[in-house]
């Protein structure tokens, strides 16, 4: 097969983690352009395929009977070649804790814009750090796609915590075609109409809930004492520990997570989501880190829109870097003195 057809992604560049990859192929099953992709996960300390990324990898393969090579363990280099996408029922398991959110997140955008309807299970890790938790997928993602046209109804049908996994997520899609995406301008964010502290536990004493929950009171001074809640999930689904808060205003509700782990206080689990939740209240601007990274790819197939992000990440910017390969579309990024980052994204 000669080569010549096939755009040569460098899984090294920027960050070099596993967006690279995700990225190229959900791109790759939206335009049927087909790539190589070497270097895969360069810059983690476990190079190559794991679990979580194998299973993206034969799920978009499935869904565009894609040919493939290099889908194994530890893989660094991929090609795939897919054809034309196919709306259905699909079922796809991690068969570890690894993420179950980022595999459905890379399938979601040729699923959105395909010409019927589709259901997909994902069985992986629910709530896993350094991934999208499930929560942050169905109040804070979902809703912002949902105002380019595509609907998305996700459901939390079990939760799964590292190391056990064994969660399960399904999600209903009814697309759009791509040249009825709407545009999202997300600038400003508008005055908070709610505001929940959530800390839930599986599988774990209830006083960890209660210091989580107490500290977050500290952490949070002026959020009324209604706000904060513990929840105690079912035993069977543990062990696992997991703190969110929530902020909502019209135009945007932001969830930001804390993942507990063997080893770390409750406070220290509460910290770091105290700090994050601090910072987005700080900024005027609506978009919080994680979701500016997300946003990127939808925009850029809707091939305009704008937002206000708190933050860019070096995440984003490789982002942005994969986003062009495959896309003609362009991201001005303006700055502000507070950190706050202005990008509009534009068809060229
Ligand atoms: P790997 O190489 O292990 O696959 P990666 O480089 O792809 O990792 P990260 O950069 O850590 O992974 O992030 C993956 C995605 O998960 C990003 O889109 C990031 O914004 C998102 N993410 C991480 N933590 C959160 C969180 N707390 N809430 C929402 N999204 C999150």
């Amino acid at each position: 097969m000669p080569s010549f057809d096939l755009l040569h992604v460098d899984g090294s560049q920027g960050e070099g983690g596993g967006q690279v990859l995700r990225t190229s192929l959900a791109l790759s099953m939206v335009t049927g352009r087909s790539f190589r992709i070497t270097g895969i996960r360069a810059g983690r300390a476990k190079p190559g395929l794991l679990r979580q990324h194998l299973t993206a990898l034969r799920a978009a393969a499935e869904i565009t009977r894609a040919e493939v090579t290099g889908d194994a363990l530890g893989s660094s280099e991929v090609t795939f070649r897919p054809k034309a996408v196919r709306a259905g029922a699909y079922h796809f398991a991690v068969g570890t804790a690894g993420s179950a959110t980022l595999v459905l997140q890379t399938v979601l955008p040729a699923l959105m814009l395909a010409d019927a309807p589709s259901q997909v299970t994902v069985e992986g890790g629910t709530h896993n750090p350094a991934a999208p938790p499930f929560d942050f997928l169905e109040r804070t993602f979902v809703p912002q796609l949902a105002k380019l046209g595509p609907q998305m109804c996700l459901a939390l049908v079990r939760p799964g915590f590292y190391p056990a996994g064994g969660g399960r997520i399904e999600a209903e899609i009814q697309p759009v075609p791509r040249y009825g995406l709407g545009v999202l301008n997300l600038t400003e964010r508008g005055e908070i109409t709610s505001r929940r502290f959530f800390a839930h536990g599986a599988a774990l004493p209830w006083s960890i809930l209660e210091r989580e929950v107490a500290h977050a009171r500290v952490r949070l001074p002026s959020w009324p004492a209604e706000c904060f809640a513990g929840k105690e999930l079912p035993e069977a689904h543990g062990p696992g520990n997991v703190v969110f808060a929530e902020v909502t205003t019209p135009e945007i509700t932001e969830v930001f997570t804390g993942f507990g782990a063997r080893g770390v206080s409750a406070e220290k689990v509460v910290d770091g989501m105290a700090n994050e939740t601090r910072a987005w209240l700080a900024s005027s601007a609506p978009v919080g880190e994680h979701l500016a990274d997300q946003l990127l790819l939808p925009m850029a197939l809707a091939g305009r829109g704008s937002f206000r992000a708190t933050a860019l990440s070096s995440h984003a910017r490789t982002n942005m870097d994969v986003i062009r390969h495959f896309l003609d579309v362009s991201f001005a990024v303006e700055t502000s003195l507070d950190g706050s980052a202005l990008v509009r994204v534009e068809a060229t």
